[in-house]
């Protein structure tokens, strides 16, 4: 059934560690059930969604160089995390009967196509999930940079970055009590005021190609659903 929503496509970028849940490393099933549970709600609207998984929970490449190995391999090693993820979000979805496949930036055709855009596009418009493994397929960059790629690439009306906190803040809310969300800001704003809503080089992405962003907490039940609502829900950045 399609209903009515702000947002037809849009690209969902999750971190590693919005899979882990309370655990201190790895794929909490609790957690990621809850997640596709709430990808569901909005594909059950209509929507289609992209979903540019991370693999901090696994391994991060910059914490590893930091130990003495070279970076570009550490790298490699952080990309195969996010299949791994991937390959557990796909199984997570197709549980609830939600057809999904993975893309993979780097080859490995035994387990997840390579990435191709036109394909991309037709699974998206066959209302199949598509999750976008490897990040980018280059060392030194990140899946935020990867998910401003993806969602440029795939004409997505909106980039959702999932997070812990429900949205972008005037002040580190754990840290200072009286810090307050922004409902709304602008590229320029989040710029000038020096507030990290993602990486640098993947915000540049975003706002070069008009790529508004709503930052939002996953794990808030029904989050997801108000945003593609157009309700008040996170911090909507836009150009
Ligand atoms: N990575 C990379 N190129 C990319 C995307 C990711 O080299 O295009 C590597 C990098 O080592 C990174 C790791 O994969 O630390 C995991 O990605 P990320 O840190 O973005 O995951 P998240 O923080 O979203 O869990």
């Amino acid at each position: 059934m399609t209903q009515q929503t702000k947002y037809k496509r849009v690209l969902l970028k999750l971190s590693g560690e919005a899979l882990q849940g309370q655990d201190a490393f790895g794929i909490n099933r609790e957690t990621i059930m809850q997640i596709v549970g709430q990808v569901k709600e909005i594909i059950d609207m209509g929507v289609q969604v992209g979903v540019v998984i991370g693999g901090g929970n696994i391994f991060r490449g910059v914490a590893t160089q930091a130990q003495g190995m070279d970076r570009a391999t550490a790298d490699y090693m952080g990309m195969m995390a996010t299949v791994m993820n991937a390959l557990a979000l796909k199984d997570a979805f197709e549980s609830l009967g939600v057809k999904a496949r993975v893309q993979s930036a780097l080859s490995m055709q035994q387990i997840a196509e390579t990435y191709a855009r036109p394909k991309a596009i037709q699974y998206l418009e066959e209302g199949k999930v598509v999750i976008f493994a490897a990040g980018t397929g280059n060392p030194f960059f990140t899946t935020d940079t990867a998910a401003s790629l993806r969602g440029a690439e795939m004409n997505c009306d909106i980039m959702l970055k999932a997070t812990n906190v429900d949205g972008v803040y005037t002040a580190d809310p754990k840290k200072d009590p009286s810090a307050t969300r922004y409902q709304t800001i602008t590229f320029d704003e989040a710029i000038s005021k020096n507030l990290r809503v993602m990486d640098a080089t993947a915000f540049a992405l975003c706002r070069e190609q008009k790529l508004n962003i709503v930052v939002f907490a996953i794990a808030k039940e029904g989050a997801l659903k108000r945003v593609i609502q157009g309700e008040d829900e996170g911090t909507l950045v836009h150009y």
